[in-house]
């Protein structure tokens, strides 16, 4: 009964995989959520404030204290000064601030341009908006994804409202580089839209490769809206704290569509998350390096299967290959693999729409757990090794 505009997006496979998982007691690859808790303090500071009253709605835009920590944490990461009261929002997850930037910015058949493939709330989102979604695509190149620039030229016109940018990449795992960021921007300014950068990632990123958010491009901090969230940062996933930071009319069309989604978030869980951007930097930054290690030992393990690997420089996410392993289609494979071998992960067919067909043969493979866990994942996945 779902209406016309939503009926594409009705199921996702990612439910349908943990569904699989779940009931075959399987590792969950598929999903892209840690098995272990943030900082203690955090969750401490998050049941000191409900055993303390905080527990009515907080200010519209969010907790002050928090948005004063995110204001702070912005000019330290980009440089840039963003007022915690007209340039900072508070939002339920980063999928809550990308679903009130485009519904509160984007006039119907506005179009909207994406980078496949991409992050699957962004296609729904737009058909939320009756916007009209472009695409342009990735490449492969030297066993790197890179921007395909032909094809972000050809998905911009002059009804070009907003581009999704996403940075560390999910799935692929890529880290955008600067140039392919120029690109961007560049398009931007001249047709007049604005970034919407979805830079949940930013902390993630590996091999001494920095994060760059678009944000700091010339010309780019008045036409974007930064997007982040605790739960990638702070392996929260389930507290759904997430936040946007740009210039204030920007914020303000988003605040207008958060008004109505939510409302407002969960004032403890907020006060929790201020308390760790404050405290908590150092256990933030050892993140990446663990994140790192399981990275490396997820790799080996599926080149040691035979999968033909892309690694990328950033995210909880690896691509693989699995067409050495015999495998000719991803999707169903992905479907039977949680019964068969007890693994579970997810194939690209979600991620993309227009370029389906060059992609629809990857899978992809979440490191974001415990060593011995991906240690189990590695023993069962070894009875598909040929
Ligand atoms: C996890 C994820 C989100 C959603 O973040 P929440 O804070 O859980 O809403 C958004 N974008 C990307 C690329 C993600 O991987």
């Amino acid at each position: 009964m779902t209406v016309r505009r939503l009926a594409p997006h009705s199921t996702t496979i990612f439910a349908e995989v943990s569904h699989l998982a779940t009931r075959h007691d399987a590792i969950n690859l598929g999903q892209g959520f840690p098995d272990t808790d943030g900082p203690a303090s955090m969750i401490e500071a998050a049941a000191r404030a409900m055993r303390e009253g905080h527990n009515q709605y907080p200010p519209g835009a969010g907790v002050t204290d928090l948005r004063h920590a995110i204001a702070e944490l912005e000019l330290a990461r980009t440089g840039l000064v963003r007022d915690r009261d007209s340039e900072v929002l508070v939002t339920v997850g980063a999928t809550e601030a990308i679903a009130g930037a485009v519904v509160g910015l984007v006039e119907n058949d506005d179009e909207v341009v994406v980078i496949e493939p991409f992050y699957d709330s962004y296609a729904a989102t737009i058909a939320m908006a009756g916007a009209v979604r472009k695409s342009a695509r990735v490449v492969l190149s030297d066993g790197r994804f890179r921007l395909d620039v032909d094809s972000l030229r050809a998905a911009f016109s002059p009804r070009a409202r907003a581009v999704i940018v996403n940075t560390p990449h999910n799935p692929t795992g890529a880290v955008l580089p600067r140039e392919d960021l120029e690109e961007i921007a560049a398009l931007c300014l001249q047709f007049d839209a604005i970034a919407i950068s979805d830079e949940v990632y930013e902390n993630l990123t590996f091999d001494g490769v920095r994060h760059v958010s678009i944000a700091t491009l010339p010309g780019m901090a008045e036409r974007t809206l930064r997007i982040s969230s605790a739960g990638k940062m702070l392996n929260c996933t389930g507290w759904k704290v997430g936040w946007v930071t740009g210039p204030a009319e920007l914020i303000a069309g988003t605040r207008t569509a958060k008004q109505y989604m939510s409302f407002t978030g969960a004032t403890p869980l907020q006060m929790g998350v201020a308390h760790a951007l404050r405290n908590e930097q150092e256990w933030i930054s050892t993140l990446r390096h663990s994140m790192q290690a399981r990275r490396d030992q997820l790799a080996e393990i599926l080149t040691g299967v035979g999968f033909d690997l892309v690694v990328g420089q950033g995210t909880y996410f690896l691509t693989a290959d699995p067409r050495p392993l015999g495998v000719t289609d991803a999707a169903s494979w992905c479907l039977e693999l949680p019964g068969e071998i007890g693994v579970a992960a997810v194939p690209f067919a979600p991620f993309v729409e227009e370029f389906a067909d060059e992609w629809s043969h990857l899978v992809r493979f979440a490191f974001c757990k415990r060593p011995e866990v991906l240690a189990e994942a590695g023993r069962r996945l070894q009875s598909l090794a040929r």
